[in-house]
């Protein structure tokens, strides 16, 4: 069976973190890989999840199965970080939430239960994204479109062709909509076109999905979620997938999780109880820790608050790196126009650099970046802000 198989080309962002990893320069600089670090350029652990992880090791007592659906007491808490204690939807029983393997385990349990729902509705994603959602939801059957998203000229939100596209998406298909810090180009929709957004959804009797991955990483906890609420105002039924991988810096522990909301309680225990057997059939049980650690914060009031101290901490620096940046290369060259750097959200930015613009910062100076010209802008810190500016406007002055 295995003799006449070919190998996959690995991923290309991995490709280049393994060439960065063996890059000798010493004063490289990493803007690849997207996680979140701190301005000695390092991924912590939060202390609260320390505090947590102590408080854990003390009282577990079982290492046995969580079951499916994983922890019942992470449920409550997700949908109220996520909506707030008194939205309708937890009063009217509307949503139900399962743990999942972080926000990627999410998707794909989203992917295999739209296909178990109807096989035949297509997924339509933004004009860039995240790279893995193609392959999820490939992974999981599902033909996935496309409408834009990105202005490359402005530099902007291509907001007409983008309402112009959703108006033309079968009703019944599925859209994914990044709930906010869009992942590669930074750019999230006003209030005011979240609301035309979630209008036309509603009307074209679209199946919205909403990828949350960073909230609190882009303007605070509840401004993050601002669109999706919007979202949920208008379509009757949705999917939700969350990680906690960022705004917990629980990257490798896998936890994240999937929301059902449907129209009716009991619509919505029938689209959970698919979701448990979609988990079932693909790894059975999530793992614990991520789970106990979120449920050890979220439900003590003091390690609740420092956790949010220290989210805010992380939002601000990467705030202050967004606008040191803009600064530094307009006092550098008048070549570009980079204000638009500081208006994106989260940790990425489409820097507008193009792909020969990223390959002289690497061969030169040893300045890792995607070649679409996204930056992880958690990646810059007050060490090396000065050589990276002094690099991009040598590149773009060329
Ligand atoms: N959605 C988006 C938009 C992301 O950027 C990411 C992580 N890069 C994920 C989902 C998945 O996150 P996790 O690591 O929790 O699987």
């Amino acid at each position: 069976m295995f003799e006449n198989v070919k190998a996959i080309p690995g991923d290309a962002l991995l490709a280049l973190m393994m060439e960065f990893k063996k890059d000798p320069t010493p004063a490289k600089i990493d803007l690849g890989v997207g996680v979140y670090k701190d301005d000695a350029g390092l991924t912590p652990i939060l202390p609260a999840v320390k505090k947590a992880e102590a408080l854990i090791l003390e009282n577990e007592q079982s290492k046995g199965y969580i079951g499916p659906a994983g922890a019942p007491e992470l449920a409550p808490l997700l949908q109220s970080l996520m909506l707030g204690d008194q939205h309708n939807l937890i009063r009217e029983k509307r949503i139900a939430t399962t743990q999942t393997p972080g926000g990627t385990g999410a998707l794909r349990v989203a992917g295999d239960l739209i296909n178990a729902l109807n096989p035949n509705a297509k997924i339509w994603v933004s004009d860039p994204t995240w790279s893995n959602h193609f392959h999820v939801f490939a992974g999981a059957g599902i033909e996935v479109r496309t409408y834009p998203y990105y202005d490359a000229q402005q530099n902007a939100l291509a907001f007409e062709n983008m309402l112009a596209a959703i108006h033309e998406i079968p009703s019944g298909d599925v859209i994914l909509l990044h709930a906010s810090c869009h992942n590669p180009t930074g750019i999230d929709p006003t209030l005011e076109q979240w609301q035309q957004i979630s209008d036309l959804v509603a009307e074209r009797a679209l199946l919205p999905l909403i990828d949350c991955a960073y909230q609190g990483f882009g303007d605070g906890l509840e401004e993050d979620v601002q669109g999706l609420k919007l979202i949920l105002e208008k379509s009757p039924e949705a999917l939700i997938t969350t990680s906690c991988s960022k705004n917990f810096g629980l990257y490798n522990e896998r936890i994240g999780a999937l929301s059902v909301v449907a129209a009716e309680p009991e619509h919505c225990n029938n689209v959970f109880s698919q979701a448990c057997n979609c988990i079932r059939a693909n790894y059975s049980n999530p793992p614990a820790h991520g789970a106990a650690i979120v449920t050890t914060i979220l439900s003590d009031q003091a390690l609740r608050q420092q956790w949010e101290t220290e989210l805010s901490e992380m939002r601000t620096r990467i705030h202050r790196m967004r606008t040191e940046l803009v600064k530094n290369l307009s006092a550098l060259s008048d070549e570009r126009d980079f204000s638009f750097i500081a208006a994106q959200k989260g940790m990425f930015s489409y820097s507008g650099l193009s792909r020969d613009e990223v390959k002289y910062l690497k061969d030169k100076y040893a300045i890792y970046a995607v070649d679409s010209g996204r930056i992880n802008i958690a990646g810059i810190n007050d060490g090396n802000l000065g050589r990276l500016s002094q690099a991009i406007a040598e590149a773009i002055d060329r």
